[in-house]
């Protein structure tokens, strides 16, 4: 495709960490870049415990081991997210009790909660879907009434907040992704954020493998042994080096997307005033993180016509995702409750090329399409 739906972006000392980082001689995980990377977190986050992982599936995986996820434990998810909000926790044996999203937003409806929760229910994952924030107020509240493990989806999320709180910073775990799609990427990669202080040892004893060899490097102890269940969860240098370079890169990369942003919305805001497309929700206790850029079309018909229309031209848009209550996998599975909104933003959903390189040139063309796509 000549205009492509993302192309991950470098800041230019990529290259030159990663060569720092074969250099020292240490290029296995939990060195000074890895360190860096936690205390670059930690410190402008306000994040307790950050522990970088090799994606944010692993990060969700390590959640699900830390609350004890049992076989028939009830883990509420919505349906409208990546296979691996859910896959993290049916790894461990739960039931997945799939929520519908909101009318205007797909984030999950705090408002069906209540009614899905049984006293099986352990947990609730939240997505922050398109890094805009969850209802988290309400969502704490009914989850700590019920006493549920929270766990951010943040994927998506980084540097967007709720009412001024970090996302991935309010429940009792956030986890975040660096795949190459999202806004600061290391190829693949990810992070477990522990914001519940009870879980930080046991959390950097499932990171290494299920030893303690996180305190035995502090010189806590004398020998490391097996001592929990765990996997290898935690990258190599090489990434961690990566990642870093990015991450001092990242008011600049933010910028730049939002400037990417705010075009394409003050672009559609006509349509969406004629009532041909909706435009994404920004409830006024979120913020945005320019994440990615997608329009809700009326129906399925007209989203996939405007896919064609922009292939005709060599531009590639996508959609997502496909409702998980529905999927190959977890269709016999599901209670057979219908998530409407769900399926409206599976069929009619599409997000449009969005990447920091984006020419004004290559903008323009993607928009003007668009626009005559809707008006003809
Ligand atoms: C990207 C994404 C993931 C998976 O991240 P990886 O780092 O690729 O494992 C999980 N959840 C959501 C909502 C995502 O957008």
């Amino acid at each position: 495709m000549r205009i492509p739906f993302n192309k991950p972006f470098l800041t230019g000392n990529e290259t030159q960490y990663i060569e720092q980082a074969v250099t020292s001689g240490k290029i296995s995980g939990n060195g000074d870049f890895t360190k860096k990377c936690h205390h670059y977190f930690e410190s402008r986050y306000g994040f307790k415990k950050c522990l970088l992982t090799t994606s944010c599936t692993d990060a969700l995986e390590m959640a699900a081991i830390l609350i004890d996820i049992e076989p028939d434990d009830e883990v509420i998810i919505p349906s409208y997210t990546f296979v691996s909000s859910a896959n993290a926790f049916v790894l461990r044996g739960a039931k997945i009790v799939f929520a519908d999203s909101g009318g205007n937003s797909p984030n999950i409806d705090p408002g069906q909660l209540e009614n899905l929760i049984t006293p099986k229910t352990k947990a609730i994952v939240v997505v922050h879907y398109a890094g805009v924030a969850c209802a988290m107020d309400e969502i704490m509240e009914i989850t700590n009434r019920h006493s549920l493990f929270v766990i951010e989806d943040a994927a998506q999320a980084i540097d967007s907040f709720y009412k001024g709180k970090p996302l991935g910073g309010i429940g009792h775990f956030g986890t975040f992704s660096f795949h190459e799609t999202k806004n600061i990427i290391s190829g693949e990669g990810g992070m477990l954020v522990v914001n519940d202080e009870r879980f930080i040892p046991r959390a950097e004893i499932i990171w290494e493998k299920g030893t303690n060899r996180s305190s035995f490097f502090r010189g806590e102890i004398e020998k490391y042994s097996w001592v929990d269940i765990g996997s290898s969860f935690l990258p190599s240098e090489v990434i961690a080096a990566f990642l870093y370079a990015q991450l001092e890169n990242l008011e600049r990369i933010q910028e730049v997307r939002k400037r990417i942003w705010d075009t394409y919305w003050t672009s559609f805001a006509g349509l969406q005033t004629k009532k041909k497309i909706e435009l994404p929700d920004l409830p006024s206790y979120a913020t945005n993180n320019a994440h990615m850029f997608y329009l809700v079309c009326s129906n399925k018909e007209q989203r996939d016509g405007l896919i064609a229309t922009l292939k005709e031209k060599s531009i590639l848009s996508v959609f997502h995702y496909l409702s998980l209550h529905k999927s190959p996998f977890y269709s016999d599975k599901h209670d057979g409750r219908n998530l409407e909104n769900c399926d409206r933003f599976a069929n009619c959903l599409i997000r449009l090329p969005f990447f920091y390189s984006l020419t004004t040139k290559e903008h323009v063309e993607v928009i003007e399409t668009c626009k005559s796509y809707f008006n003809s």
